[in-house]
């Protein structure tokens, strides 16, 4: 369905700062590029915060009925520590510190974040590639630019001349900053070094022969500056001009600013119309650090483990949490906040698991049309999930009545409201009813049970060929079952 159609989205464009109406490149489709995680350590649940807002705003973007290609990276080299041009990679760093491969920390931190998503259910996006697959992309933009005369060579590295590329373009319009009050504001403080000027940036570092991650160029053996492998990645997918760039707050100075300027110089074209930016999430009024350990990662959430809460709460639990917050507000995480989500959360999927069984009456007490136009609102202002949720809770509020028998709902509306709800709770703010969840698995231990309890006693009777059959048809399933001297034992296999 097309709905895209009948519906006009705002989205707020942190280029021009206001909300704008969001038109595609071409009709009916969308491509979105989002900066995935750097993967040397656990998946933080601030990035976890990023990654589900542009989660949502993907499902919500199908769910309008647009054919969507999304594009979220995995830096896994490039990405020096403090975000700087100076210092030692942060895959790097970690490798040396547990004496393992570089490539091993990757796989170890994208196993990880993969899992952590997955348990948040996210969906995957449409294409995941990693800066490392695209070196001889990278090498080959680096070219481009040098070609048009943006970027210069010292001493095997290529710097990217941003005094050259603001003569003609405008450099810091996204962040909102001028390139004069920058200089002025780092001349004194900054050892300039081999660049010509600080606000320059690394487009290809040399690797001193202590740097492990390296590769050939032109140039020498190097890496490639942070910055860039986004802008090869985002424009091999996505084309040199797209519709949508998102990533976090923290990402906007420098790295999506440098990002605008690489394209820009390459291909003499804006690369992003809409640039999209997801707020932070604190935690008890505090910025998340792992130095002050105020701090805490999603397992430690999910499995209570922890000194910060007083349970453990649900990936459910906390994808609700996180979908009550407008995604350009900050969120503050808090053990009393946590609470409060976890009973909303028990209340709608309740309402829920009711709306099933609810039959239709002979006129309607409440206007289902005006409620889902309410709804659809909502969420073209800016997808604000917020309010969305609020008038969720006002349709709570019916089923419970209709459920007491005070209220009724035609037939047609009551099919309406079902279909309604079902889109919005689950297809797009991508809730799960774990309870659900947890009764499938209950269900299915009793089940293998039971049929343990046959098999013993079919071996009892010596009827050895059921009891085979139980045992091989379970395993055809993935349920492999264990004799040990304390009876029968199972497990999940595949
Ligand atoms: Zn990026």
């Amino acid at each position: 369905m097309q709905l895209f159609k009948e519906h006009e989205l705002k989205v707020t464009n942190s280029l021009s700062g206001k909300k704008e109406v969001f038109k595609p490149i071409k009709e009916g489709y969308v491509g979105m590029y989002v900066c995935g995680p750097t993967v040397y350590s656990n998946v933080h649940l601030g990035n976890c915060r990023t990654f589900m807002s542009f989660d949502m705003i993907f499902r919500y973007f199908k769910h309008l009925g647009y054919k969507v290609r999304y594009v979220r990276n995995i830096t896994d080299a490039g990405h020096l520590e403090n975000d700087a041009d100076e210092g030692e990679d942060k895959i790097a760093k970690k490798a040396k510190l547990e004496q393992i491969e570089p490539m091993e920390v990757v796989q170890r931190y994208t196993v990880d974040f993969h899992e952590t998503i997955k348990k948040l259910n996210l969906l995957p996006p449409s294409i995941e590639p990693t800066a490392t697959g695209h070196i001889i992309e990278q090498i080959e933009i680096i070219k481009e630019i040098l070609d048009k005369g943006f970027a210069y060579v010292v001493n095997g590295s290529v710097y990217f001349d941003v005094v050259t590329f603001n003569e003609s373009n405008d450099y810091g319009k996204l962040s909102g900053r001028k390139l004069e009050d920058m200089i002025a504001n780092t001349r004194e403080l900054t050892a300039q070094g081999e660049k010509k000027n600080p606000q320059d940036f690394a487009l290809w570092k040399k690797a001193e022969p202590q740097h492990i991650m390296r590769w050939p160029s032109p140039w020498g053996d190097g890496f490639p500056g942070w910055h860039l492998e986004c802008t090869a990645m985002s424009t091999k997918y996505l084309g040199e001009n797209f519709d949508i760039h998102g990533g976090g707050m923290d990402l906007k100075f420098p790295h999506h600013e440098c990002e605008i300027a690489q394209a820009e110089a390459r291909c003499g074209q804006t690369p992003v119309n809409y640039w999209l930016h997801a707020n932070m999430l604190t935690l008890n009024g505090k910025k998340m650090s792992k130095s002050t350990g105020n701090n805490i990662y999603p397992s430690e959430m999910f499995s209570g483990e922890n000194d910060i809460l007083s349970k453990p709460f649900s990936p459910s639990v906390v994808r609700f949490f996180m979908m009550q917050a407008h995604y350009t507000s900050i969120l503050d995480l808090s053990n009393d906040a946590l609470l409060a989500s976890e009973k909303g959360y028990t209340k709608l999927m309740e309402a829920m698991g009711s709306l099933d069984g609810l039959n239709g009456g002979n006129n309607s007490d409440f206007e289902v049309m005006a409620w889902k136009a309410n709804c659809y609102a909502a969420m073209n202002d800016d997808f604000n999930t917020p309010i969305l949720i609020a008038h969720l809770f006002e349709a709570v509020k019916h089923i419970n009545l209709i459920k007491e028998g005070k209220e009724q709902l035609i037939k047609k509306d009551l099919e309406l409201l079902k279909a309604t709800m079902n889109s919005f709770v689950y297809d797009v703010l991508g809730l799960i009813d774990s309870a659900a969840n947890q009764d499938d698995s209950a269900s299915l231990e009793g089940v293998v049970q039971l049929l343990i309890n046959l098999r013993n006693q079919a071996r009892e009777n010596k009827d050895f060929a059921t009891s085979d059959t139980i045992r091989d048809e379970l395993l055809a399933l993935g349920i492999q079952l264990k004799d040990g001297k304390d009876g029968t034992t199972f497990s999940i296999v595949s």
